[in-house]
């Protein structure tokens, strides 16, 4: 039985060799090399594949997302009926993330665009100095990214609050759900950070209404998914001087179209949806996990709740 790899070809490699490390008895195939469909056992995939194509493999017993997110395997036609389905919950993607949103929110905290204008012009003036006590921040999920990067924050001083789908509680953390919960943390969110999955309940959420919600001169910071934020929204949010400055790392489409404004705001810094990358050597022991235990009849570890859609 063997194991399907599917993810860019530049990283191919990398992920066969890690998950060999981890059990050199494996027999893995690269897409589009899989040989005999029926030997395929599992199929660990980002997000280029095709899903219908996995319907070709009559004895798959697991799917797995090579990231944190899901939702390219919730595309329609969804994963194939029966197959269980794991994503990756990794300390390495994890400790990436939290670095990401410490990086930009201190850059706004610390008001470093005005530094680096004032720089430019060899402008030598000193901004009000920042209180971290009082720079209130609202983080969108709670889960293993949105948890973290809490953490970090509270221990740095920060009023640190979140949102999640059910009620949760994170030490240090003023907690809040639902739609009720949601304007109520929005209206008290001087940075508010995008760390939900995305679902058909997430998409659009961060649109102009809810931008509204927001204090004047509040920042954002999406690391989450492209589909979270109506990009003309968040355009005239920034345009309006509403939101002073976004932090922004993913994009619907990918990559983001050359002529696409947010590419030259002047109030926004973007990455290309680099913010947390999938270390395939930190990831591949918990794959070989799963793979042992499909092969066991088990569940797998960190399982995709399909009806949640994350
Ligand atoms: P988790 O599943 O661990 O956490 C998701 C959180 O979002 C949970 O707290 C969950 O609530 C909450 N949530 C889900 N749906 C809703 C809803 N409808 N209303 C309110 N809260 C909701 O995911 P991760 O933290 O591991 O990852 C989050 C996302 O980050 C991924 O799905 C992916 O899209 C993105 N990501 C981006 C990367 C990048 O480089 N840009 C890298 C890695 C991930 P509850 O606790 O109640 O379940």
């Amino acid at each position: 039985m063997a194991v399907l790899l599917s993810t860019k070809a530049s990283t191919m490699e990398d992920w066969r060799d890690a998950l060999l490390e981890v059990d050199p008895s494996l027999e893995i195939r690269l897409f589009p090399e899989a040989g005999n469909p029926a030997e395929i056992e599992a199929a660990v995939c980002w997000t280029a594949h095709d899903l219908g194509e996995l319907r070709r493999y009559p004895n798959l017993k697991l799917l797995v997302s090579m990231g944190a997110g899901v939702d390219h395997l919730m595309r329609p036609p969804g994963p194939p009926p029966g197959v269980p389905v794991a994503r990756l919950v990794d300390e390495r993607l994890t400790q990436g993330m939290t670095e990401w949103v410490l990086l930009n929110v201190l850059r706004f905290h610390r008001q470093d665009p005005e530094y680096r204008a004032q720089q430019a012009a060899r402008v030598w003036n000193e901004l009000p100095a920042p209180d971290t006590a009082r720079r209130r921040i609202g983080i969108l999920g709670l889960g293993a990214l949105g948890g973290d990067a809490a953490r970090a924050l509270v221990a740095l001083g920060f009023p640190v609050m979140g949102w999640s789908r059910r009620p949760k509680q994170v030490p240090g953390v003023e907690a809040f759900h639902g739609e009720d919960g949601l304007a109520a943390m929005l209206a008290r969110s001087d940075i508010l950070v995008c760390l939900l999955p995305l679902t058909p309940e997430t998409r659009g959420l961060l649109n102009a209404d809810r931008l509204a919600l927001l204090p004047r001169g509040a920042y954002l910071l999406n690391s989450a998914r492209g589909g979270h934020m109506v990009a003309a929204d968040v355009l005239a949010a920034l345009d309006s001087g509403h939101l002073a400055g976004a932090a922004l790392d993913v994009f619907e489409p990918e990559p983001l179209p050359p002529e696409h404004r947010l590419w030259a705001h002047p109030q926004v810094v973007l990455t290309p949806h680099a913010a947390s990358i999938t270390i395939p050597r930190s990831a591949a022991p918990q794959v070989v996990e799963n793979i042992h235990r499909a092969r066991a009849g088990l569940a797998p570890n960190n399982q995709v709740d399909l009806t949640a859609g994350y």
